[in-house]
């Protein structure tokens, strides 16, 4: 294992400032690590030459000693629904199969502007549409803990942002940017074994990062540790001219204290009775009880808390999703937007034929279903009423947060993130992509359609050897709070996300 991999971000560019260690060298020795390690799937495109340019600069910039930022010359990976100047963005589709976008999307653009390397574009599933990044058209991405990578049993890497979440716990950059409209930040990072944060939504923009669910999107932070997780979110966060639903006040960038003075004697913990549901494994269960235990003993304050609405969530979630789906998708008609069929009969033929060869049956059944829910006749009875029940879902998260009681009330809720280890890519595949998401997003999708921010810091490895982790939220724009008590758990279960003796599998 490269020794360098091991450092934190702000370790890795203290290097760089003292001459100890170059950018132009880590960037090069990840190009060479992620062409070694094509198995995996992680990056559906690698882009040395804009990474050599700017690990090139950076060198340069650390040579006059005037970095950029706390970030100069860390490598990134980019999910690929994010737009990247003259740089294929495909969302892993047919569809967008050529699309090369004239623009970055702001993430992108901010990480550049601090001096980032961004290496290349990440798998995914199609438009971001599943959990475990198998519906690609670059086929699916490997988990890296998996106990065989060269057979048929290996287990997925959870999704749909697998690419980012496999390059990070893979050591091939040092952080990932993914999205997260119903857990595809968190989802993949619980079964990767790395910090999966999906921010408060608004607080970080989404101009540019191809939609899923509007009102839900959110692009995420992947990291081997929570403080470099707050590094990227520090210089990816705040207004946006470009995005009108971006939170307006000025962003403060995050410090986070020192674990020795995390003081979690005033910290209120919430664990919400309805997050222990069936399919919950023994194994996740005994985690998020001995964390909870590890915290009371730490002298925070642990109780159960109600969050009554949760079991409508995931439907809910899926018929708002279909619907935001069904509009969303009507722009990529083969003449303004995507692929175009060489069928020219009619221009009502060209669009079918397009749309019928650009996407896949997962992304089809989705616009079809949204079409469906949102037909006059249906309209009130789904569409409607899911926007009303989302409201209910908020409100109870609102509650054990905000509006109960003094001693009723909570800052933080401790959840599991999965329900289980990573699963076997040949189990998870035999499910439909709707039963598929109805177990991966229950715990995950709630905190989406309430807006709140969320994280997944894994805390040890289950009797298969693979990442176990758990999920804590808490009011929007409290990530302060969220990400020091995170960081707080991560010192105590002193988990390595590269423990996974990659290199021993892969015999290199
Ligand atoms: N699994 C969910 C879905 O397919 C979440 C996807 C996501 O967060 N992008 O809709």
């Amino acid at each position: 294992m490269r020794r360098h991999l091991q450092w934190s971000i702000k370790q890795l560019t203290s290097r760089y400032a003292d001459g100890q260690l170059s950018p132009r060298r880590v960037a090069e020795q990840a190009l060479e690590d992620a062409v070694n390690l094509k198995t995996l799937n992680a990056f559906v495109r690698l882009t040395p030459e804009e990474a050599r340019q700017q690990a090139l600069e950076s060198e340069q910039r650390y040579q006059k000693k005037q970095p950029n930022s706390s970030l100069d010359g860390v490598t990134i990976a980019i999910k690929d629904n994010f737009c990247t100047k003259n740089v294929h963005t495909t969302c892993a589709s047919r569809m967008l199969q050529d699309f090369v976008p004239p623009y970055d999307a702001t993430v992108c653009s901010r990480l550049r502007q601090a001096g980032a390397v961004l290496l290349g574009k990440t798998n995914m599933d199609q438009f971001a549409m599943g959990a475990g990044t198998v519906d690609s058209i670059y086929g699916p991405t490997k988990n890296i803990w998996s106990e065989d990578l060269t057979e048929n049993n290996w287990r997925i890497a959870g999704g749909s942002s697998g690419g980012s979440a496999s390059a990070v716990a893979a050591g091939l950059c040092f952080a990932g940017i993914g999205s997260d409209t119903g857990g595809s930040t968190r989802n993949p990072a619980s079964y990767c074994g790395v910090v999966g944060l999906k921010p408060t939504y608004g607080l970080v923009s989404r101009h540019g990062l191809i939609p899923l669910v509007n009102s839900m999107d959110v692009p995420g932070i992947f990291a081997r540790s929570v403080s470099d997780c707050v590094e990227i979110l520090n210089a990816v966060s705040g207004p946006d001219g470009k995005d009108s639903t971006t939170i307006r006040q000025p962003f403060t960038k995050l410090q986070l204290p020192e674990v020795d003075a995390i003081d979690l004697g005033v910290v209120r913990i919430g664990i919400p009775k309805e997050y222990h549901c069936n399919g919950l494994s023994a194994e996740v269960l005994e985690t998020w009880t001995k964390v909870a235990d590890l915290l009371e003993c730490a002298g925070a304050s642990v109780q159960k808390v109600s969050l009554p609405n949760t079991a409508a969530s995931i439907f809910v979630y899926s018929i708002l999703n279909q619907c935001e789906v069904a509009s969303n998708m009507a722009r990529y008609d083969g003449i303004e937007y995507g692929h175009r069929a060489s069928d020219e009969r009619s221009t009502e033929q060209l669009y079918a034929q397009s749309r019928a060869e650009g996407f896949n049956n997962v992304v089809k059944t989705r616009i079809l279903t949204g079409n469906f829910l949102l037909l006059r006749k249906n309209y009130d009875h789904y569409f409607e009423k899911a926007l009303r029940v989302r409201r209910l879902i908020a409100e109870d998260f609102a509650k054990v947060f905000e509006t109960s009681s003094k001693e009723d009330r909570v800052d933080i809720l401790l959840t599991p993130t999965t329900l289980t280890e990573a699963p076997l890519y040949s189990d998870f595949s035999s499910l439909s992509n709707r039963d598929q998401c109805a177990v991966q997003d229950f715990c995950t999708q709630p905190a989406n359609m309430a807006g709140i921010p969320a994280v997944s810091i894994p805390i040890r490895l289950s009797k298969a050897g693979l990442p176990l982790s758990l999920q804590l939220m808490s009011r929007s724009l409290n990530e302060q709070l969220l990400l020091s008590v995170a960081r707080w758990i991560e010192a105590q279960v002193a988990f390595d996300s590269l423990d996974h003796r990659l290199e021993q599998k892969l015999s290199l």
